[in-house]
């Protein structure tokens, strides 16, 4: 089965590995989709998937959305993405953490890894114990950080341009957000909402988080699972698993704008025309959440100062109106048209014209 997964997926991946380290409980998968405009940095996801094959399949689409979100973004970055199976509040071991940095570390540069769900600063700096590639290990320790501010910032600058775009609204105030995951990414992206005066609909499956956030944010909603895709809003920003977009969910969804910060936000490419349909409008998620990527490149050498960091974060949204713009106009799903300019970039970029 795994065979036949790659053979029908993986046709354009360069290299996928998979770990195997009983002794300490180690079962991960590392997928790199492309280096053919650089080394192919990208997170490490922990999750407890239910079987390997969905490992697999998670893992290969995070890796080639990881080259498109590069491309997009003008990085000189190929795409790659790992995953680890297994529950990161309770399998996690700092043995298991340095086996896998010993796999990363036999592709010799090739594999950059960083952080994803599950994956904190702190498990990066015990990778990094047996490995050289690493990005985002604790500042305290000499490294770049978590990036999931940048992220959220990206995802911010996003939501204000589709609002323009969609609702015709300068302002956010009063407008409901739902927020699905409350992480790195998605308690950032509250921050920089409830700023603005919107109205916040939250939900995290971890009860301290939601506890926390009723505390620090009391005007914030904080809702059951059974109420994520039922509850009306303008806008639902997925910020943690994967494929929420699906049939049955799609179904359920009252809401004008999808825009967050999770990767691989639709179940399969037939979702984005199903949205368009709807009258639902899809911003990319390798293109909204792009900023994390955007920080951790402007450390790799020679590095780029902070003013290099914001410029290209607010270039975020000028892509999103014109994928907004073209979808419109040539009547394609802005996920289809965000696929089509990222491969576009590409191959300009490697016969040499443009970036
Ligand atoms: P995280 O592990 O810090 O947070 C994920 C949160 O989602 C956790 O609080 C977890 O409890 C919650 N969660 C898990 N399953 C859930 C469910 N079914 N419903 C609601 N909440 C659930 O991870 P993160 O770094 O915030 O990443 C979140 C998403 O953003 C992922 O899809 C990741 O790939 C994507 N992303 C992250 C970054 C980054 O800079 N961290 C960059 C780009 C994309």
């Amino acid at each position: 089965m795994v065979f036949e997964i790659l053979d029908k997926k993986n046709k354009s991946h360069e290299q996928v590995v998979f770990c195997l380290d009983r002794k300490v409980n180690l079962k991960a998968i590392i997928s790199i989709h492309s280096t053919s405009l650089g080394p192919a940095l990208g997170g490490c996801r922990m999750f407890p998937y239910e079987t390997e094959n969905q490992a697999l399949e998670d893992v290969l689409r995070l890796s080639e959305a990881m080259s498109h979100k590069a491309a997009v973004a003008g990085l000189p970055l190929g795409g790659g993405k790992s995953v680890i199976i297994g529950d990161p509040d309770k399998d996690k071991t700092t043995e298991m953490l340095k086996s896998f940095g010993r796999y990363i570390e036999s592709l010799k540069g090739k594999y950059v890894v960083s952080k994803d769900m599950g994956i904190t600063t702190t498990d990066l700096q015990c990778v990094a114990k047996e490995c050289n590639y690493v990005m985002g290990r604790p500042l305290r320790q000499g490294g770049i950080g978590d990036p999931s501010r940048w992220t959220a910032q990206g995802v911010f600058y996003g939501i204000q341009k589709v609002v323009k775009w969609k609702l015709k609204k300068d302002s956010l105030k009063g407008l409901r957000v739902l927020i699905q995951g409350l992480g790195a990414v998605g308690y950032n992206l509250l921050e920089f909402l409830y700023k603005e005066g919107v109205e916040i609909f939250a939900f995290d499956i971890k009860q301290e988080i939601l506890n926390d956030v009723k505390s620090k944010f009391p005007k914030v909603h904080v809702i059951s699972k059974n109420e994520v895709f039922s509850t009306a809003c303008d806008i639902f920003a997925p910020c943690s698993i994967s494929f929420v977009i699906n049939k049955e969910n799609l179904e359920k969804l009252q809401c004008s704008i999808v825009a967050g910060g999770a990767n691989n936000q639709l179940h399969s490419s037939a979702m984005d025309n199903k949205l368009m349909e709807k009258g639902i409008l899809y911003v990319p998620d390798f293109v909204i959440n792009g900023g994390g990527l955007i920080y951790a490149s402007s450390c790799i050498s020679p590095k780029k100062s902070e003013d290099w960091v914001n410029k290209k974060i607010k270039d975020i949204p000028k892509t999103i109106q014109s994928i907004c713009e073209r979808s419109a106009s040539e009547n394609v799903g802005t996920a289809e048209i965000a696929v089509q300019i990222a491969k576009e970039r590409i191959e300009h970029s490697r016969i040499g014209v443009g970036a």
